[in-house]
């Protein structure tokens, strides 16, 4: 049994709370430092099966049950031309929900965020406000305003930029540093009342890159696309459906993204730090499943501090066990967008060539649960 008692999250997003979430249930003591005072930046995101499994795995049924509540399911998932050509159609149902209880679902970062902070309970103690400037391998972190704190653990959930990464590994650059970190530009938004029955999330690929059309709770409908930063999209060269969606949504639920990407480095900790989600290894949009992979991650991480007794060997082991699976990851986040950077009609004659059968293994590779917590929903 792990003699670690307390831990140290700095970072409050959808990787540091599922942590914080799956702690508290076996008894360790959690501190969330958030450098934000309220809701993510950002608008809604794709959970899929490998995520809510792990939760399950490594945490209970009700964890699990609270995620996928917040979700309104989505049936297939379209991958189609602007055109409204077909080129691959999964249907998710015989693909996911036959075999894991659950299909795929969108959900807004606000209501995850929420519902995980809920989950975590009284136990964890969630500190808004609070901005990390450096943690140390002996387990102390230090605050912009000086205060030190000390656990057993540190983990760095503090995104693609993170301050704990910066500070443990001083050798390795972060993105901004990093000449082979790939940036895109894009939008998302969500509209409500529009679309909001349709049972399929589409992929659509267009005249500035792809897009995607995905159903949330409550009538909600959840878009984004990759454009250039200089003016909000229209949807106007794009379907029909695409652009009812951004014409239906006020100009307060519309974000700017500036995704980039983090190539992930073996043994990514030292001593009694280490790190978790997109502060390890921050993966492109291009395969929407960076936060999947961050809730992994804390699975993986929290199974592994309650099998050993020595917290380094236990942090060391988890950062060996999720290399391979992370860079696995990364790398096709990077083959999407090298496919979806062509020129647009490159890319369409590339994508219709292309077996279904193949983009629809791809896709779901990402998706599917590791091996060790294969399961269904219960
Ligand atoms: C356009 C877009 C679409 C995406 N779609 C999907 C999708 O469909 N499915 C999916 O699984 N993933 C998706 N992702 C990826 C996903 O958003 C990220 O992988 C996920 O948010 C990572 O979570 P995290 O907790 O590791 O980091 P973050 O969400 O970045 O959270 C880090 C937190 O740390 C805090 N913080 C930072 N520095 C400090 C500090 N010094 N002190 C204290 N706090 C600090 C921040 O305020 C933040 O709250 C998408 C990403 C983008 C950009």
């Amino acid at each position: 049994m792990s003699r670690v008692k307390s831990v140290i999250v700095v970072g409050g997003g959808i990787g540091g709370l599922s942590l914080a979430a799956l702690l508290t249930r076996r008894g360790i003591e959690v501190t969330v430092l958030e450098r934000s005072e309220g809701i993510p930046r950002g608008i809604a995101i794709c959970i899929w099966p490998n995520a809510v499994l792990a939760l399950q795995a490594a945490g209970d049924a009700k964890l699990a049950h609270a995620v996928r509540d917040l979700s309104h399911r989505i049936d297939r998932a379209h991958f189609q031309l602007v055109s409204g050509r077909t080129i691959a159609d999964v249907d998710l149902d015989v693909k996911l929900r036959s075999r894991y209880g659950m299909t795929g679902f969108g959900v807004t970062r606000a209501e995850l965020v929420e519902t995980l902070a809920a989950e975590a309970g009284a136990e964890a103690e969630v500190r808004h406000g609070v901005e990390v400037v450096e943690a140390r391998r002996d387990g102390r972190v230090t605050l912009a305003g000086g205060e030190t704190l000390k656990a057993d653990v540190v983990v760095g959930a503090d995104g693609v930029g993170s301050v704990v990464r910066h500070t443990v590994l001083p050798a390795e650059p972060g993105p901004d540093r990093r000449e082979d970190s790939v940036r895109l530009t894009g939008w998302q938004g969500y509209a409500s009342g529009v679309e909001a029955d349709y049972p399929s999330g589409d992929i659509i690929f267009g005249p500035t890159g792809v897009a995607g059309i995905i159903p949330l709770t409550a009538g909600r409908t959840y878009w984004f696309m990759q454009a250039p930063h200089d003016r909000r999209p229209t949807g106007d060269d794009w379907n029909e459906r695409v652009r009812r969606v951004i014409a239906a949504t006020p100009a307060d639920r519309v974000h700017r993204d500036n995704p980039r990407d983090l190539r992930p480095v073996r043994a990514w900790g030292r001593g009694r730090v280490t790190l978790l989600g997109d502060a390890a290894h921050c993966i492109l949009p291009t395969v929407g499943v960076g936060a999947c992979m961050a809730m992994e991650d804390a699975a993986v991480l929290t199974l592994a501090l309650g099998s050993h007794d020595d917290p380094e060997h236990a942090l060391r082991a988890y950062e060996a066990e999720r290399y391979p699976r992370v860079h696995r990851v990364f790398r096709r986040g990077r083959a999407a967008q090298r496919i979806q950077r062509l020129d647009p009609a490159i890319r369409d004659r590339f994508v219709t060539t292309v077996p279904p059968a193949l983009i629809e293994h791809v896709f779901l590779s990402s998706t599917l649960p590791l091996p060790r917590f294969a399961g269904r929903l219960d």
